[in-house]
């Protein structure tokens, strides 16, 4: 047998202590690094620079509220949510519990043929979570990827069962992300992303915005079963803001060519954009929305896709059937943390507290603003984007050691702190990024000339 922490008898019984974690153990460094580049393929990752000996891969351990530790017992704050899942902070104790006592019961069954109570009251929570009764069926998938393919699957499935088979055609906006799966990427608009992915599946018409999808000539837009959109904001191309009023002419032109709206809140639902959903602002209540990242508070791989009874009616004929499906549907384990985030939401009256939260945050942004290299900032709600000059990955592998964990998107610098930030955690990540773009940026002015 090997000698390492992975053949250990149970991991966690080393003397390496996460102090006030209360959890017991984190591995040797050295060993994680090696077996890490050893066996593993990262997303998104340039492997060969990642698998360099120069390169020390950070490995987090532990977490509580908006903070991560990591491998060595350094703190960062976990400045983008965990890639924008994380809503009430790491290790929250209703989450946790509510995981422990579904786990006692039972962690997974398959919704294929079987239901399950919390999928079922999960189900009935995120229904009532929109006024009036349009949105009305849930169905569950895994990710944001998935339940943007389920929504697109049932818009040109309705159509060709229910009278209008010519209405083969999704539109999409320019520069949109709505995943990486094959179906989903079709959709994407940001040429890094989709490329991979163009043309293998349904057809896609791409417009910049809603001037040119409304010049579609008739002869194509009779073919369009739905729009899709990031309502409010296009995350993956930046953090864009669409202009105030664009969500809701988009709807009222759905509405009247009698074409689906699918909105993707995979980044915008659970209150990141000041409301619970980026709809409620325009008060718009699409055809399908599509949720994920913090469905779970940010805990498990869980995602719904809810539509009307419309949709749902249009399947309910003979050979009529959705067949599509994955094995983990409605998982346990995943519907019972929904649940209990949901229940975090109403306890600590998360929405109630966000707005002087977010009116602060625009304040410490403006204060960045002055700095000479920063081009432009983005905000909607507690996500935002501080885009620079140039050497966005420079700046947040320099935030990282004033403790701030970020990624960037290019030269944007994102900043999507959990909904239970603090002021003074706000206060700390806006001056770990200033201290970075100074510091990266400035010397490398300095050294230019
Ligand atoms: C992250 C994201 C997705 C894809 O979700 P995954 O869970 O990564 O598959 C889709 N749409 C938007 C707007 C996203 O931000």
């Amino acid at each position: 047998m090997r000698k390492s922490w992975l053949s250990a008898p149970r991991f966690g019984t080393s003397s390496r202590a996460v102090g006030c974690y209360g959890c017991a153990v984190t591995p040797d460094p050295e060993e994680l690094a090696r077996a890490d580049k050893a066996h593993l393929w990262h997303p998104f990752t340039p492997m060969r620079a990642w698998c360099a000996d120069d390169h020390e891969p950070l490995a987090l351990v532990a977490g509580k509220g908006c903070t991560l530790r990591d491998q060595h017992g350094r703190e960062y704050l976990d400045g983008n949510s965990s890639i924008w899942t994380n809503i009430h902070g790491h290790n929250h104790p209703t989450i946790n519990a509510a995981i422990r006592e579904q786990l006692d019961r039972v962690a997974h069954s398959s919704f294929l043929g079987f239901t399950n109570p919390p999928a079922i009251q999960l189900a009935k929570e995120l229904v009532e979570l929109f006024p009036g009764e349009k949105l009305s069926r849930v169905f569950y998938s895994d990710d944001g990827s998935t339940a943007i393919e389920v929504a697109v699957r049932m818009a040109l499935q309705y159509w060709r069962q229910n009278g209008r088979p010519e209405r083969d055609v999704i539109v999409a906006f320019d520069r949109a992300y709505h995943g990486d799966t094959l179906g989903a990427a079709s959709l994407g608009g940001i040429p890094l992303f989709h490329k991979s992915a163009q043309q293998l599946g349904y057809e896609v018409i791409r417009v910049p915005d809603l001037d040119a999808l409304r010049r579609i000539d008739d002869a194509q837009s009779n073919r369009i079963a739905a729009v899709i959109i990031e309502p409010l904001i296009q995350g993956a191309a930046g953090m864009r803001l669409w202009p105030s009023g664009m969500l809701r002419s988009l709807d009222e032109w759905s509405r009247a060519a009698d074409v689906f709206l699918i909105l993707d809140e995979v980044m915008t639902g659970f209150g990141r954009t000041g409301k619970m959903f980026a709809c409620e602002h325009e008060g718009v209540v699409p055809d399908f929305i599509a949720l994920a990242k913090g469905l779970t508070g940010g805990y498990l791989p869980l995602a719904a896709t809810l539509t009307t009874e419309r949709v749902f009616d249009g399947f309910l004929g003979d050979g009529n059937t959705f067949f599509y499906g994955h094995s983990y549907c409605g998982n346990q384990l995943g519907c019972a943390a929904a649940l209990a985030s949901l229940r975090v939401f109403r306890e600590e009256q998360v929405m109630e507290g966000l707005a002087a939260k977010i009116s602060l945050f625009a304040e410490l942004l403006g204060e960045l603003n002055e700095l000479p290299q920063v081009i432009d900032i983005r905000q909607c709600g507690l996500i935002a984007a501080i885009e620079i000059e140039g050497h966005g990955v420079k700046v947040c592998l320099a935030a990282r050691k004033h403790g701030l964990l970020t990624r960037p998107i290019l030269n944007s610098i994102i900043l999507m702190p959990p909904l239970c930030v603090t002021t003074q955690e706000l206060g700390t990540m806006i001056a770990a990024t200033r201290t970075a773009i100074t510091e990266v940026c400035g010397d490398i002015r300095h050294s230019s000339l």
